[in-house]
């Protein structure tokens, strides 16, 4: 018999919680407030709370958020930010649209993220911030990183749309940089009902100037003291982030603990290579990515068999084509090249049995031997 193992699994996170969700719709359809209110303001208070933060601003989606700390840091037209190619469109997105040209530094082969060591030679006089982002669940490597952006006069922004209650020695990232940002997208580790997102700081000048921006800049309605957007979180979002994050800490572990499953049951299969953790980081795992070679032909043997797979992501950002213009050709950053190759991610939930685990290390095993 074939065991189905869906990439993802909403529904099965979902229902458990579902009169809840049911009961927290109906307060802001009585309460009619859908566009930011009370029920942001709320959930705004817990996740600032949940990050170590003092102020959490709650935005349209993880884009958003990225976009409304760059520009709240001052980035604009000439600048120039630094961050990897090895992440989703996003990051580099909400460079360009500040104006902004996005610099890439490779990746640290073992975590996928910003070498630090590779940071100094990509400063110039025009860089303003640098965006570390904590792929699939596992923190970049920080003090270094924010110890050269400090000699440097650069804003970091964590890019913690992947990493929601991950921890780098000890703090949760977010607030450790100047501004961190999250997603709330359905699939993330604590995802929305649809779109949602939200800056984390420490610093009040800055949440001041998100908050503005996020609502056309006024301060007072009608009265625009800068030129913003329409960037609120909704009502209903918020009400579901509520009821959802205080189930966030406890779906990490088990994330983690499927994790190591996942690492003991393949660690020797030769072929594969498993994810590395490193000690400072406590690991969210919102991916778990393999790598293999033949990654293609892996993949349909894995689906044949039951198992959803996916990949993240298969063109690094500086050979996407819209960003020719930056003129990056391929071997301009090796690993991050390598491993947009070779990643395959696995299901990963906090809903997994034991079982199904079993059956994708077995698919895999099975897959990589027959190739
Ligand atoms: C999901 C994600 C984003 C964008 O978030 P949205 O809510 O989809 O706009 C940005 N960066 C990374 C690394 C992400 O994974």
């Amino acid at each position: 018999m074939q065991i189905k193992v869906p990439f993802l699994d909403l529904k099965a996170a979902h229902s458990p919680l579902r009169a809840e969700f049911d009961r927290v719709i109906g307060e802001v359809i009585d309460a009619s407030a859908f566009a930011g209110g009370p029920f942001v303001a709320k959930f705004e208070e817990a996740f600032a709370k949940f990050c170590g933060a003092e102020e959490a601003i709650g935005v349209g989606n993880g884009t958003d958020a990225l976009w409304f700390a760059l520009l709240a840091s001052g980035v604009g037209p000439g600048d120039e930010v630094i961050t990897t190619p090895s992440t989703f469109m996003a990051t580099a997105e909400a460079i360009s649209y500040c104006g902004a040209r996005p610099v890439f530094v490779d990746t640290d082969p073992r975590t996928h993220n910003l070498d630090p060591s590779q940071l100094e030679a990509a400063i110039t006089s025009r860089t303003k911030a640098v965006i570390p982002v904590h792929l699939f669940g596992q923190p970049a490597d920080l003090d270094p990183i924010l110890e050269i952006a400090q000699r440097h006069k650069l804003f970091v922004i964590e890019d913690a749309c992947q990493a929601h209650g991950a921890e780098y020695k000890g703090r949760r990232v977010g607030a450790i940089a100047d501004a961190g940002c999250f997603s709330f997208y359905p699939g993330k580790n604590l995802g929305a009902f649809g779109e949602a997102g939200a800056v984390v700081t420490n610093r009040p000048e800055l949440a001041a100037k998100i908050r503005t921006l996020r609502d056309h800049g006024q301060r007072k309605k009608y009265e625009h003291d800068m030129i913003g957007w329409n960037g609120r979180m909704d009502g209903i979002q918020a009400a579901v982030l509520s009821v959802k994050l205080p189930h966030l800490e406890a779906g990490n572990a088990l994330r983690r603990k499927h994790a190591c499953r996942y690492d003991a049951g393949l660690r020797d299969v030769p072929g594969v290579i498993i994810p590395e953790t490193v000690d400072y980081a406590l690991h969210v795992y919102h991916i778990y990515a393999m790598r293999v070679k033949n990654r293609d032909e892996v993949m349909r043997r894995l689906t044949d068999q039951g198992v959803g797979c996916g990949v993240h992501y298969p063109i690094p950002i500086h050979l996407q084509e819209a960003y020719r213009d930056l003129g990056k050709s391929a071997g301009s950053f090796p690993h991050a090249e390598i491993s947009a190759q070779e990643f395959v991610s696995l299901p990963m939930y906090p809903e997994l049995s034991d079982l199904q685990i079993d059956w994708v290390i077995e698919a895999v095993k099975q897959s990589v031997a027959a190739i």
